[in-house]
């Protein structure tokens, strides 16, 4: 992807410099500490955090310099960013489009663990996007991994894909299916409402080859492929066989890899929004 040079994301949070032991590791600065602080004590009120704020300004004075972030996660982070905010600008036209306004997410980059609104999380469930703060998680190791474990061919474009897909959940938090979905899983059975889930995922997938046909100037060569690639290596069926080596469809709850692929590959080719009804494709 043609990424370099171009408008950053604003609504970034990187707390990779922070341990998940809750000590202050990088140069956070107050900011940091801040952040660090809520997650902590999420519901404490302002008095009870500021003797723990001057304590671990005064321990951050004392300790070791800090491990600054390498250029490479620097690197990154400026590429992530990028994706953000081209999904920022799509997605701000395809609602205008519709007689909406676009709410943007942020994006938490974190190494380890992280507190979401959504409750903890580590590295290995993933990235992920929790409706409560409106936030994205991202674990940039994860990309590794699904290289190594998971067999996708990597690539820029697979990161892409993987941010543009949780945009889609935020899309259909703001439009209100997520919600809607999980009411009618509440009266459903664990089969019934696994095919919900599948439906929503493969939708989150839709929108993001949705972004693709519309950010298409700034595709490479094999970024589709990249793309592509990683949607079919998180397939429900690719990862159970790999994991428990057979495949159990009634569980499935992100589709399997052939119809992220197909889903994906819908958006991008359609560009229309009004294609990606992946509920009633489901019945
Ligand atoms: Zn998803």
């Amino acid at each position: 992807m043609k990424w370099e040079g171009r408008r950053q994301s604003s609504n970034m949070e990187d707390r990779r410099g922070m341990g998940t032991t809750g000590k202050v590791v990088a140069g956070g600065g107050l900011i940091g500490i801040i952040v660090l602080l809520l997650n902590l004590f999420g519901g404490e009120s302002a008095q009870n955090l500021t003797p723990i704020l001057e304590q671990l300004q005064q321990q951050q004075s004392t300790s070791a310099p800090a491990q600054p972030l390498s250029k490479e996660d620097e690197k990154m982070g400026m590429f992530v960013a990028t994706v953000l905010a081209d999904t920022e600008d799509v997605w701000h036209k395809i609602f205008k489009e519709n007689g909406m306004t676009y709410k943007e997410p942020s994006m938490v980059l974190f190494r380890g663990s992280v507190q979401s609104a959504c409750g903890g999380a580590t590295s290995a469930s993933g990235p992920f996007y929790c409706p409560a703060d409106q936030k994205i998680y991202m674990d940039l190791d994860f990309f590794d991994e699904l290289q190594t474990r998971f067999g996708a061919q990597g690539g820029d474009y697979a990161i892409a894909y993987v941010i543009a897909h949780e945009v889609g959940h935020h899309v259909q938090t703001l439009l209100g299916t997520s919600g809607k979905v999980r009411q009618l899983q509440q009266n459903l059975s664990k089969t019934e409402g696994n095919k919900l889930s599948v439906a929503l995922e493969l939708q989150a997938d839709f929108y993001a080859g949705l972004w693709t046909h519309y950010n298409s100037k700034y595709l490479e060569e094999g970024d589709i492929e990249e793309a592509l690639s990683a949607a079919q290596a998180v397939g429900d069926d690719a990862i159970q066989k790999k994991m428990q080596g057979h495949v159990v469809p009634d569980s499935f709850t992100h589709g399997t890899s052939e119809q992220r692929v197909k889903w994906f590959g819908k958006g991008f080719k359609t560009g229309d929004i009004r294609q990606g009804d992946t509920f009633a494709a489901l019945n």
